[in-house]
């Protein structure tokens, strides 16, 4: 069946909205990955995958470039704006979209740890550290004259992603 005559168990797409991506079945075996290599990718402690079957995902708006960071591995993201988006193998059938780029990542939960010889020892800890929101942080007058430019966690017709005035 056609992409478009399925129904999207999930949608995601990178903060400018330039690249957006659909999946068609439910992830399976959704893990954190403490690896240096995806450290570096999406430049944070680890990265949280989202592996599904290569014929129950698409890109559904704009393509994304592609980084090879070993012979066997690739990793999408957005050109515009930086977002990683998905980490495959060349010879595998799945293909494993970042779970921050979902529009419901919260309904993504991990069940498993991959690169375990690389975690920063204090990431354990990290949950437990005094914390709190961004409303809290951010005096109310730059919270008034703040722009969001990040696309919205939804499905949406005729988005123009921001590009700054060059000059
Ligand atoms: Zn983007
Ligand atoms: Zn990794």
């Amino acid at each position: 069946m056609p992409h478009s005559e399925r129904t999207p168990v999930h949608t995601g797409g990178c903060q400018c909205g330039a690249v957006r991506f659909a999946l068609y079945a439910p992830p399976e075996n959704v893990h954190l990955c403490h690896c240096r290599m995806c450290q570096k990718a999406v430049g944070g402690p680890f990265v949280a995958l989202a592996p599904v079957r290569r014929a129950d995902f698409a890109w559904t708006r704009g393509t994304p470039a592609t980084f090879a960071s070993s012979s066997l591995a690739r990793r999408d993201f957005c050109r515009d704006c930086g977002t990683p988006l998905s980490f495959y193998y060349t010879d595998s059938e799945h293909v494993c979209p970042t779970i921050g780029s979902f529009d419901r990542p919260q309904e993504v939960a991990p069940v498993r740890l991959f690169g375990i010889e690389s975690r920063m020892p204090w990431v354990d800890g990290a949950s437990a550290l005094p914390g709190e929101a961004t409303e809290a942080v951010m005096p109310e007058a730059r919270k008034k004259s703040i722009v969001n430019y990040q696309h919205p966690d939804h499905e949406t017709a005729g988005w123009s992603p921001h590009r700054p005035a060059q000059g």
